[in-house]
């Protein structure tokens, strides 16, 4: 099984916090749709005739696209690539863009999971981020989300900014286990370099994350969501039973898949390529039939280092067998032994697998590096 992930470059306007690629000059939208089209001819084989179980229209902000462009877009897909009858196939969404029209449009299109931007159910929250949306326009997409028969939906929330108090904080999360939302995506609110953000700290216009106000709102956070029977899958996603993100969880299990669009990676399991972040040299290049991009070939302490950051966020955690089987006995038997300095602090448990207590989700990244592997002979 594999998924396709297709980035949509465009947004509104900036939010201060981001850095994915978009663009707010939405005129290109048709030469990037044709462009997407050509992508998938290009890349026809690149999933070597695996059945595709998921496609995620990503971005940027994909609900921006007409429906028309996002079925063409599908209905090619289907064409070039197996995409199961079965398959997962979510929408990326921006409050605003939701209402009755679009949804019906989406669920016609086959369209069967949003994921929606919320953020925050503050108004000064989203102004200070400078999102397109309100308050009540995210309480009104999730009512009219449900009104349309959209029962796989997730939420987007950001945890530990400098507007966020304690108390603004249990008021978001707990306004979304009383709406009953089945999946949630958190997010520590992280200073990314040349944003409007991390420039606003620079000169002194925006504090600085405070660390620690973060780590106890994701401690208080996977508590509650505990106490409320969401399964922690993932470090930043919870998901009522059966309603983990099938797209996102391919990624942590390692499947392939190919990401079309600018900027967007694809993995087949041997080597990682991404497409040009620009606009107009990703739709030029393909007008002449070049696709624009770079991949390296993965070598066995990169696919190793990779499994182990992946893995070690996941509920699951990191098989010893998975490392095993691909990379030996021997390697099985360091790792494990490395894992074992963080029992004391019950950062970690040791099984089978070497899952991350929730103290040690805090340092998850840290701990992940701290075991990677120099060199694999
Ligand atoms: S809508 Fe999403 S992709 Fe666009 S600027 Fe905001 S956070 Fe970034």
């Amino acid at each position: 099984m594999a998924g396709i992930y297709c980035h949509i470059p465009f947004c509104k306007r900036a939010c201060h916090y981001c850095n994915f690629y978009f663009s707010t000059s939405v005129g290109a939208k048709n030469d990037i749709v044709a462009a997407l089209l050509k992508e998938m001819t290009i890349q026809r084989d690149y999933l070597e005739g695996e059945i595709v179980d998921t496609v995620y229209f990503g971005g940027g902000t994909p609900s921006i696209l007409p429906a028309g462009q996002l079925s063409e877009i599908l209905a090619a897909a289907r064409t070039v690539f197996h995409v199961s009858q079965h398959a997962e196939i979510t929408l990326e969404c921006n409050p605003d863009d939701v209402h009755s029209q679009s949804l019906n449009a989406w669920n016609e299109i086959g369209i069967n999971r949003l994921s929606l931007g919320l953020q925050s159910f503050f108004d000064d929250d989203l102004r200070w981020m400078n999102r397109s949306h309100s308050a009540n326009q995210a309480l009104e997409s999730i009512r009219v989300v449900r009104a349309h028969g959209f029962d796989n939906f997730s939420v987007d929330l950001i945890y530990g900014f400098q507007l966020l108090t304690q108390s603004k904080w249990k008021e978001n999360v707990m306004k979304v286990l009383e709406l009953g939302i089945p999946h949630v995506s958190c997010y520590g609110m992280t200073i990314e370099p040349n944003t409007a953000l991390a420039r606003l700290i620079a000169r002194g216009a925006a504090e600085d994350i405070d660390q620690s106000v973060q780590a106890e709102q994701f401690l208080l956070l996977m508590k509650w969501m505990k106490d409320a029977g969401f399964e922690h899958y993932e470090i930043s996603n919870f998901a009522m039973p059966g309603f983990r993100s099938r797209h996102n969880s391919s990624y942590w299990q390692g499947k392939k898949y190919l990401g079309l669009g600018p900027s967007a990676h694809s993995y087949n399991g041997k080597t990682r390529q991404w497409n040009v972040s620009n606009n107009s040299l990703y739709t030029s290049g393909l007008r002449n039939g070049i696709l624009n991009f770079e991949s390296e070939n993965l070598s066995p302490t990169q696919r190793i280092n990779e499994y182990i950051m992946t893995s070690l966020r996941t509920i699951e955690g990191c098989e010893l067998d998975v490392i095993s089987n691909n990379f030996g006995d021997a390697i099985a038997a360091i790792l494990e032994k490395a894992t074992r300095k963080y029992i004391p602090d019950s950062l970690v448990r040791i099984g089978s697998r070497l899952v991350l207590n929730d103290q040690g989700k805090l340092f998850a990244d840290d701990i992940a590096s701290s075991l990677f592997f120099e060199t694999l002979a």
